[in-house]
C-alpha cells in the first residue's frame, strides 16, 4: 500500500475514496430474521411479492355495489344482500340487483362499480341511484398497490419501517439479511478525560468516540468502544491487536499528524499493511487507511471536525460498501451563496453551511462563520456541507455553489 505522505502533493479526494473502497470487501454471512428484528439489516434477498395487494377487488366506500348496466333502464334497484370487511357477499346478484357493500368489503363477481350511501335514496329494499356513475367507481382493484411477481425489494436494500410494514402487507414473516458488522473505537491522547471527569491543566474532553458511536449506531454496526487510550506506543498497539481479533473495522481518532505523540503510524506499521494519507480535503489532510491482520482501519485525524468530516465523507461510504448497502444517496443540490466564502486553491472544502429560502422565496446557503477543524459548533449549526472543489479560490457573495445536504447519520 502506498505512504501518500511521501507522494509529492495531496492526494486528491475522490482518488482517496475510490482508493479505499477497491479496497473494502462486502460481509457474506446472512442470517434470517423475523420482520419484527429486521429494521436496518441490508437485504440478502430481492423480494417478489407473493400475491396481490390488494388480493381481491373491494370498495373504497361504504355504500352499494352493483353492476353499471342495471343503470341503463332503472334507477332503481333491489336490494339482495351484504358484503362486509371479512364476511362477503356468497350468492349470485342479476341486473337490477345491488348489494350493501362496507369500505375493503370484497366485491361481488357479479358487480363492477360502487355508489356512495350518501348519493342513494333507500326506500326498504329500494335503492334509487340519485347520480351518473362511470364504470368501476369506488372499487379499488386487485393488485393496484402491487401485483404477484413484481419486484418489490432488492438485495442491498436497508430496511425502513416502511419496508417492515411492506412485507407484512404481503404476509412475509421473515427475510434473509447481511449479518451486522462490528466497529472497534479508538480514542487517542493524553489530553482526553471522559465526560463527568475533572479536566486538569491541559486536559480536554473526548469527543470523537462519542460522535461516531452515536453515527454508527445509525449505520446499525455492534460498537465496542475501547474508550481513551494513552499516547505510548505499547498501549496502541495493544489496543489495536485486541480491537483488530474483535471487529470488522477499527476505528481510530488522534495521532495520525507527524508530531512526537502520534503514534498511530508507527503502531500499524508494526501490525498490518496501511497507507498514511493527506488527502487535499479541508478540513481532514492527515487520513490513515489500511489493513490490520483481520480487518480494515481506519486513522481520523483527532480534531472533531476533521474526525467527523473524514468519517462521515470516507470511512461511512466504505462501511457501508461493507454492509453490502446500496449507498448513501446524498442529496447534492446547486444553490446560490449569500455569504462570501474564503477559501485558497490547493484543497477540496466542506464548509459548514445553513441552506435557507430567502424572502425572494429562493435557496441560498450562507457560512456558518468561522470554520476551524476544532469548531464542533460550526457543525451543529449547521444543516448541509458547502462543498468547494480543489481548484476553487474565494467565492463571492451571489455565487452559486454546490450543497451536500445533510443526511441522517448528521
Ligand atoms: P492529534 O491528531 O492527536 O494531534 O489531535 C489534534 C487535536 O484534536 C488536538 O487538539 C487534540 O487535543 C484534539 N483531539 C484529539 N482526539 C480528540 C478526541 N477524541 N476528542 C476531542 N478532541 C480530540
Ligand atoms: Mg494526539
Amino acid at each position: 500500500m502506498s505512504d501518500c505522505c511521501s507522494a509529492p502533493g495531496l492526494l486528491p479526494f475522490e482518488q482517496a475514496l475510490s482508493n479505499m473502497l477497491d479496497q473494502v470487501s462486502p460481509v457474506t454471512e446472512t442470517l434470517c430474521l423475523p420482520i419484527t428484528e429486521a429494521l436496518n439489516y441490508v437485504l440478502s434477498e430481492n423480494i417478489t411479492s407473493p400475491l396481490n395487494v390488494p388480493p381481491h377487488d373491494n370498495s373504497a366506500m361504504d355504500g352499494y355495489a352493483f353492476s353499471l348496466a342495471s343503470l341503463n333502464s332503472n334507477k332503481t334497484l333491489s336490494l339482495i344482500g351484504r358484503s362486509m370487511a371479512g364476511a362477503p357477499f356468497q350468492g349470485e346478484c342479476k341486473l337490477g340487483e345491488c348489494i350493501r357493500i362496507m369500505t375493503g368489503a370484497k366485491m361481488p363477481n357479479c358487480c363492477d362499480s360502487v355508489e356512495m350511501q350518501e348519493n342513494v335514496a333507500v326506500d326498504g329494499d329500494d335503492i334509487t341511484f340519485l347520480k351518473e356513475k362511470a364504470l368501476g367507481s369506488h372499487v379499488r382493484k386487485a393488485g393496484e398497490d402491487i401485483q404477484q411477481g413484481q419486484k418489490v425489494l432488492t438485495q442491498g436494500h436497508k430496511l425502513t419501517p416502511v419496508d417492515i410494514g411492506v412485507l407484512a402487507s404481503l404476509g412475509i414473516a421473515s427475510v434473509q439479511v447481511y449479518r451486522k458488522l462490528t466497529v472497534a473505537l479508538i480514542a487517542t491522547g493524553d489530553e482526553l478525560k471522559m465526560p463527568g471527569q475533572a479536566l486538569l491543566s491541559g486536559d480536554i474532553y473526548e469527543s470523537n468516540s462519542f460522535v461516531l458511536a452515536a453515527m454508527l449506531e445509525k449505520l446499525h454496526v455492534e460498537v465496542i468502544d475501547f474508550g481513551i487510550i494513552e499516547d505510548d506506543f505499547e498501549a496502541i498497539k495493544s489496543a489495536f491487536i485486541s480491537a483488530d481479533k474483535q471487529a470488522d473495522a477499527v476505528i481510530s481518532s488522534g495521532g495520525v499528524s507527524v508530531g512526537d505523540a502520534d503514534y498511530t503510524k508507527t503502531v500499524l506499521d508494526d501490525l498490518g499493511e496501511i497507507g498514511f494519507w493527506k488527502i487535499a480535503m479541508k478540513p481532514g489532510k492527515p487520513f490513515a487507511f489500511g489493513k490490520l491482520p483481520n480487518s480494515v482501519f481506519f486513522g481520523l485525524p483527532g480534531n472533531p471536525v476533521s474526525a467527523l468530516v473524514t468519517f462521515h465523507q470516507l470511512a461511512l461510504v466504505a462501511l457501508s460498501k461493507m454492509q453490502n448497502s446500496q449507498g448513501l444517496n446524498r442529496t447534492v443540490l446547486q444553490v446560490k451563496c449569500s455569504t462570501e466564502l474564503r477559501k485558497s486553491p490547493g484543497r477540496m472544502d466542506f464548509q459548514r453551511g445553513v441552506l435557507s429560502i430567502n424572502e425572494a422565496g429562493e435557496s441560498v446557503v450562507s457560512s456558518t462563520g468561522a470554520q476551524g477543524s476544532g469548531i464542533l459548533s460550526s457543525l451543529a449549526q449547521a444543516n448541509c456541507f458547502i462543498v468547494l472543489p480543489s481548484e476553487q479560490g474565494k467565492v463571492p457573495a451571489g455565487e452559486l455553489v454546490t450543497v451536500q445536504l445533510f443526511d441522517q447519520y448528521l
